[in-house]
């Protein structure tokens, strides 16, 4: 789950991650009423779940409380398209507004999970701001990461020799050592799968501040963060996202065309593999869980035809606990309730499979049965 950046900040300064002042403003009147509390030079910044704001012109450096409102004005209501979203962009509905720090140099700080780690890593650069995508596939030199001990956590040495290695002033070394330890706490006990300081400024008057702030957390610990799941901004999800949360399913939205219903997570990856292998483009990551019943089924295979870019259907399904004619009395009623009947594919093997077969023939669907997940691939080529 992603969480907004004032979220993000508010949670930072409880870890004693230093973040500028500010507050949150959902119209121009509060905008100029926050400008001027903080003195009239001030950055206005657009709360939405994707990065790349800066470029897309969601932060806006004012200079007066009528400027501010001006900006607010002019972002309010509107949809923020930025390289992290879709087309479409995503809905501005509230703006952060912060006192204007005199930036001297941005920094990078981020602790996320690296797989070949097989656990979090913490990552630092003296080149951090708008660019640091370019800096990482050009400049890997000015990128540097240490791999703390799962069990001791990110150590004091740790943190200074990152300072070192970005070259920072001798009386910045501890600080940052701080504050990356800091972060760090908060990404393990807050359960994070990314803390992101871009930028971490040094400012004029030679001090830390984290600008920026971005954190996202681990679905499956959420049970264990009440507080945090209230942050939960339902309309900045992907519509159909939001609905597969809400049912229980694991969906990811792809800009594919071959809607893909799976069971089991590693099943639908591999079902991904052999669409992409074809020559054709998933619609989406779809894994409908083990125990789900034609409800279930029915919901997930409705969130498939939701999607409007989907032209035809792939169903992998391995019947195990999952019985075949629970999956194919799911989708007969999902079309039924949608009124859609694209072409399907469908591969079904395991418990109840002639149940299912027939369940789906007599259906009147345009469905086509295979036998393995080959033959299935061999109909979706383009
Ligand atoms: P992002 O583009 O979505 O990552 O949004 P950021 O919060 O990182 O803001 C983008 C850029 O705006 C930063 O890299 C800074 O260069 C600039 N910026 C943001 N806040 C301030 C500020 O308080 N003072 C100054 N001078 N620049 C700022
Ligand atoms: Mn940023």
């Amino acid at each position: 789950m992603k969480v907004h950046e004032y979220q993000a900040k508010a949670l930072m300064a409880r870890y004693n991650v230093p973040v500028p002042h500010g507050k949150v403003a959902a119209t121009p009147q509060e905008a100029h009423a926050i400008a001027q509390e903080l003195g009239g030079k001030s950055v206005v910044k657009a709360q939405v779940h994707a990065g790349g704001r800066g470029k897309a012109g969601g932060i806006k450096l004012v200079a007066t409380p009528q400027e501010a409102a001006q900006a607010a004005g002019a972002l309010l209501g509107t949809r923020l398209v930025t390289h992290q979203t879709g087309p479409d962009g995503v809905p501005v509905r509230r703006l952060l507004i912060e006192e204007a720090a005199p930036v001297a140099q941005e920094l990078y700080l981020a602790v996320l999970v690296d797989p070949a780690a097989r656990g979090p890593v913490v990552i630092a650069s003296e080149a951090g701001g708008m660019e640091i995508e370019e800096v990482a596939a050009h400049s890997p030199a000015k990128v540097h990461r240490v791999v703390p001990d799962p069990v001791l956590g990110l150590m004091p040495f740790q943190g200074r020799s990152l300072a070192y290695a970005m070259g920072l002033k001798a009386e910045l070394v501890r600080p940052f050592s701080e504050l990356a330890i800091n972060l760090y706490r908060l990404f393990v006990e807050q359960d994070c799968t990314l803390a992101e300081v871009n930028p971490l400024v040094v400012t004029g008057d030679g001090r830390l501040l984290a600008l920026d702030g971005k954190l996202n957390l681990d679905d499956d610990a959420l049970f264990r963060h009440k507080d945090l799941e209230q942050l939960r901004d339902v309309e900045q999800e992907d519509p159909l996202e939001a609905q597969a949360a809400d049912a229980d399913v694991r969906y990811v939205r792809l800009d594919g065309d071959v809607g893909c219903l799976v069971n089991g997570a590693g099943l639908a990856m591999a079902t991904m593999d052999m669409v992409s292998r074809v020559g054709a483009k998933p619609a989406n990551f779809l894994d409908v869980g083990g125990s789900a019943d034609d409800a279930k089924v029915a919901r997930a295979f409705t969130i498939i035809l939701g999607d409007p870019n989907v032209k035809r259907v792939l169903v992998n399904v391995f019947g195990g606990i999952l019985r075949c004619d629970v999956v194919a009395r799911g989708i007969v009623a999902a079309c039924q309730q949608v009124g859609k009947n694209p072409p399907m594919v469908v591969r079904m093997l395991g418990t109840n499979v002639d149940e299912g077969r027939q369940v789906l023939r007599g259906s009147g669907l345009n469905v086509t049965l295979v036998d393995t997940l080959a033959e299935a691939a061999e109909r979706l080529r383009r």
